[in-house]
Parts: structure tokens; C-alpha cells; sequence
């Protein structure tokens, strides 16, 4: 039964994120009616969800239902509903389902991909944000090997087989870790007409080293276990023009491939626009040390979506954990304010980061201590399974893992949406060439080396 006393100071909070989570399970036990409200019914672990895009893991073993994680916490409720701005002189949140009255704001609706003016490119070139993200990178790249499988033609062949990844940041590294992993070692045995292994995984980023937001050493590591897995990686190349199946790239060379990924960019959620402050390049509301924004003590914004200042004058990274802490400390600050009292500056307690390579590989910086390869990798393993949100999911998780580590599986490989546009140019009239064959004809037809340095 729900229990919502009305005399009590309402707390409202956009976005069931990391950051808005820990807002709501903080102030479980305080004095505050608390609305959570989310356009998506789930939290969702953005952390693991390129596991989801390369078929390692389903969707429900990285997302849980909002309703269900606040189940138990009887001050507060849950409200399906896209936000559209805030009144903020007039204490409201504007939502598609009608105006909610606040005595405490949060905002934490994170960030959203950013195609640096092109947005048109984001139909040829999807980045990964939602479960809706991953299930359609998912189903392109599964679908791209159909298409080699079936066509007769070697040009639609090579771009069917060449998997091109934008933005060298951890999502694009881990995202070109897996694929290459997939064509290597996952489908080898699924195909009769093509060699999965001959697939060129490229990584293109402009600036000049992967990770380049780690130490020099890491980002050095990073790209040696790239290219021991075979992923080509292209830096200082900026991507100029995006169409359907192709990219060219600053050198002006046009990359033909069938399956793009856009990793390289991130705009804060327009909300912030709507609260009527100051705002960085990036879209992010410049928040007071207390997290709240300048003149509105009862607004807070965090997470992803501020620009929060650290300890060495530069903005916080967007990562889960600095999210979480802001989360907790939005809460503690409500309380305080609640009792007349002074709030505190966020301090961020940084205790490290780390990005996957595919199996077994990753580098990690922790601070007083660096990793590379497999024990990072187990770190990475260890610390991720911790923080998934419930139980169920941490086995859940730790089983479709440990299937895929032993046999090579990615169980999740299916393909699902409505369009099924397996449909090659030139379809098979006759079985094409085994895939021996198909090799031979591709060492021949292949861009000159010089076009794209291959590792
Ligand atoms: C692919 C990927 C991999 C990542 N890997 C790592 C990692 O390994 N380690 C790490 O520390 N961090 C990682 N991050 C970053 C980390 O996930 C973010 O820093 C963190 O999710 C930020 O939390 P948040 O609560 O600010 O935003 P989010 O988690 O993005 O949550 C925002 C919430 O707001 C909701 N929302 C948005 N707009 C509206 C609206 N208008 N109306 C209603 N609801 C709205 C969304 O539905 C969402 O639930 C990764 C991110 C991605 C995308």
C-alpha cells in the first residue's frame, strides 16, 4: 500500500539513471514524498550494454524495472512520463502527462548521442544509449554476416564483412573488441559460404590515441591488445561524411561498410536548456559546489548532466560512479536543507577506471596501481558483476558470461525487428563460392594496403 503522506516536502526526480536512483534509494528513510520519473519503465546498466549489442548478454540481464527496485520503499512512487521542461519560479515540472508541483527539484536525465551538426548521420551510424540502441546494432551486425553469407558480389561482400567503429573512447574500444571477437572466434562454425575470421573490425578516432582520457601507457596497451585481436586502428582520422554503408574519412578515403557504430560523441539531455542557467559547450548546467543551480537552492542537477567542477579545476567525467556519489549526495544536501542546515560541497572520491578489450583483455588505472590484459580484465569482471542493481541479474549475468567464456557463445544472437532487410543487391542465383574460395578472391580484390593500414 502506498503511503504518501501529503503535508510532506515533495521531492521530484527526473531520470532513473545512476544518479537519480541513488537520490531516491538515499532518501528512503527521510521525510519527503518522492517522485521518480522516467520516460523508460527501467534502470538501465549502460555500462554492460555493449554486451547486449554484440549478443553476449539480453536485455534483462542488464536492465531491471523501476517499480520493482523501489518496490519496498513506500515514500515513493514511480511516473511514467517524458519531462518536457521545469517552471522553475513556479516550483513545476512539465511533463507529457501534465504539471507536477515540487518543493525539491533533481535532474539527472544523463546525456544523449551527438553527431557534431550531422544529425542526419545517425541513421546510417547508430550510437549506444537505450536497450533500443543495442537490439539495433545487435540486429545490424548479425544481419551483415546473412548478407556476406548470401550475395555473390565481392564488393558487397567486403562491405558486408567490414564492421566500422566511430570513437576510440571505452564504449568504441570495447564495442570494436567484441566484434572482432565475434567474427573470430563466436561464428566461425555458422557459415558455410564465408570465413567470419577474414572480417575487418576498424576503430577510427581523431584524435591521435585510443582512450586518450587514460594515462599514455593504458592507451598504448589498449591498442597493442586491439591489435592482437586483429582491430584496425585508424587515429587522428576524422570521419567527414556518413552515408548508408559507407564513411569517408579526413585522408579522403571512403571506407565501405556495412555496420557503423557512432561512439564519439555526447550532448547533455536538453532539460538543462529549460532550467534557465548557464550551460557548457557540451550542454551541461554548470552547478554550484552543492550541486544545486545558481539562485535555486531547491534545484540540483547531477549526474551526466552537470558540469560539476573537481578537485584539479577540470569537469567530472560522465561515469557511474561519479553519478552515484552526486546521487547520494543530492539526498544529503535535501536533508540538510530540510533542517535549516548548511548544505555541502560534492567532493568526488575517483576510485579508478577501466575499459574492456574483449575476452580476457582490458586495461585499468586505479589510482596508485595500473593494469593491463587479463587481470585487468578480472577486475573489470568482478567490479561490474558487484554493482549490477539486483541479485537475480548478478547471476544472471555471471552464467551467460561464464557460457560465453568457456565455449565462445554469445547466446543472445538473435536477430529481431520488424525490418528483415536481409536482402543482398546481387542475391545468390547459385550457391556462391565455398569459403576458401571466397578468400582467395578477397586477398586479390582488397584496397591497396596503403589505403587503410591493416595490423
Ligand atoms: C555504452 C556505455 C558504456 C558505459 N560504460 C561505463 C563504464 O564502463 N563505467 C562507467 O563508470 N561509466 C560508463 N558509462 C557512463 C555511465 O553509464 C553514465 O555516466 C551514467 O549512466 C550517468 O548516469 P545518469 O543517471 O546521469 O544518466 P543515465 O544513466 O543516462 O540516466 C538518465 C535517465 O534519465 C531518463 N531520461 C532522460 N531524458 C528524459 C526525459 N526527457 N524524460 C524522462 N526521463 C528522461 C532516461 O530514460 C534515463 O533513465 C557508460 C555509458 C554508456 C552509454
Amino acid at each position: 500500500m502506498q503511503v504518501h503522506h501529503r503535508n510532506l516536502p515533495r521531492v521530484v526526480v527526473v531520470g532513473g539513471g545512476f544518479a537519480g536512483l541513488a537520490v531516491v534509494t538515499s532518501l528512503r528513510r527521510a521525510a519527503v514524498r518522492v517522485t521518480l520519473v522516467d520516460r523508460q519503465n527501467h534502470h538501465l546498466f549502460q555500462p554492460l550494454l555493449y554486451q547486449v549489442a554484440t549478443a553476449a548478454l539480453s536485455p534483462s540481464d542488464i536492465a531491471e524495472p523501476l517499480r520493482h527496485i523501489v518496490r519496498k520503499q513506500e515514500n515513493c512512487e514511480v511516473l511514467l512520463a517524458q519531462v518536457e521542461g521545469a517552471d522553475v519560479p513556479g516550483k513545476k515540472l512539465l511533463t507529457d502527462s501534465g504539471e507536477i508541483p515540487y518543493d525539491y527539484l533533481v535532474v539527472a536525465a544523463g546525456t544523449r548521442h551527438s553527431y557534431f551538426g550531422h544529425e542526419e548521420w545517425e541513421e546510417f551510424a547508430p550510437g549506444l544509449k537505450s536497450l533500443d540502441d543495442a537490439l539495433e546494432i545487435r540486429r545490424r551486425m548479425l544481419l551483415a554476416f546473412e548478407v556476406a553469407e548470401k550475395t555473390r558480389d565481392d564488393a558487397e561482400r567486403r562491405a558486408a564483412m567490414t564492421f566500422l567503429v566511430i570513437g576510440g573512447g571505452p564504449t568504441g574500444v570495447e564495442m570494436a573488441g567484441a566484434i572482432a571477437e565475434i567474427a573470430k572466434e563466436t561464428l566461425l562454425r555458422d557459415f558455410r559460404h564465408i570465413d567470419s575470421s577474414q572480417a575487418r573490425v576498424l576503430l577510427v578516432d581523431n584524435s591521435p590515441r585510443v582512450l586518450s582520457t587514460y594515462a599514455p601507457d593504458l592507451s598504448d596497451s589498449a591498442a597493442e591488445q586491439l591489435a592482437e585481436i586483429g582491430v584496425e586502428v585508424l587515429m587522428s582520422s576524422r570521419v567527414t561524411k556518413l552515408e548508408e554503408h559507407a564513411a569517408t574519412l579526413s585522408s579522403g578515403e571512403t571506407i565501405a561498410a556495412r555496420t557503423i557504430v557512432w561512439a564519439a560523441g555526447n550532448v547533455a539531455s536538453p532539460l538543462g536548456a529549460s532550467l534557465g542557467v548557464p550551460l557548457d559547450r557540451a550542454g551541461r548546467v554548470i552547478v554550484q559546489p552543492d550541486l544545486s543551480i545558481p539562485g535555486h537552492p531547491e534545484v540540483l542537477v547531477i549526474g551526466d548532466m552537470a558540469h560539476c567542477v573537481g578537485e584539479n579545476g577540470e569537469p567530472l567525467p560522465g561515469l557511474a560512479p561519479v553519478a552515484m556519489q552526486q546521487g547520494r549526495h543530492a539526498a544529503e544536501n535535501i536533508v540538510q536543507r530540510l533542517s535549516d542546515a548548511w548544505t555541502k560541497p560534492f567532493v568526488y572520491l575517483d576510485k579508478g577506471t577501466m575499459a574492456t578489450i574483449g575476452r580476457c583483455r582490458a586495461v585499468a588505472d586505479a589510482g596508485f596501481m595500473k593494469f593491463t590484459g587479463f587481470t585487468a580484465w578480472l577486475a573489470w569482471l568482478f567490479i561490474h558483476v558487484l554493482f549490477l542493481v539486483s541479485f537475480r541479474s548478478k547471476i544472471g549475468v555471471l552464467m551467460s558470461w561464464g557460457y560465453t567464456y568457456l565455449v565462445f557463445g554469445r547466446k543472445a544472437r538473435l536477430i529481431t525487428g520488424r525490418r528483415l532487410d536481409v536482402k543482398p543487391s546481387r542475391p545468390a542465383v547459385e550457391a556462391p563460392p565455398p569459403a576458401a574460395q571466397i578468400a582467395a578472391t578477397d586477398v586479390q580484390a582488397a584496397e591497396p594496403a596503403s589505403a587503410v593500414a591493416r595490423t
